[in-house]
């Protein structure tokens, strides 16, 4: 399992994007596994998303979002409203390294971020039908 918490340059791995200078800043600061939606399906990093309002917590498949937004697209502050119906909340993603691994939260810009500390808990399937759900 890789970690997705560490803040290495360009692996060998080489993402091709890696030069675009609008997206430096987050070459420095995100692991390479999660720079793009590509990278993220080659290192099979999980994806969730995340509604701010009313805390939908969804599994994010990734070739729908390499059809949406191409490989070399990020979900790195990207934010978009969520799937959950009558709900106009906007949504956030989250990643981890595998099953059972540590869920990152994908937003580094501090505008997004704020107010996430102290916003609605996350919703599944558990929260509205109960443990018994599994
Ligand atoms: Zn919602």
């Amino acid at each position: 399992m890789i970690s997705l918490d560490g803040h290495q340059n360009a692996g060998p791995d080489g993402d091709a994007d890696y030069h675009c200078p609008m997206t430096a800043a987050l070459h420095i600061l995100w692991p390479v596994a999660l720079r793009s939606i590509g990278a993220m399906q080659r290192h099979k990093v999980l994806v969730r998303s995340q509604c701010r309002r009313c805390g939908a917590l969804m599994r994010v498949d990734l070739d729908d979002m390499v059809a949406r937004h191409g490989s070399s697209g990020s979900l790195i502050d990207v934010q978009e409203r969520c799937r959950m119906v009558a709900c106009d909340g906007a949504a956030f993603y989250l990643a981890s390294p595998g099953y059972g691994g540590p869920w990152r939260t994908l937003l580094g810009d501090p505008g997004l971020a704020e107010g996430l500390a102290n916003g609605v808990a996350p919703v599944t399937a558990e929260t509205l039908l109960g443990p018994t759900a599994r």
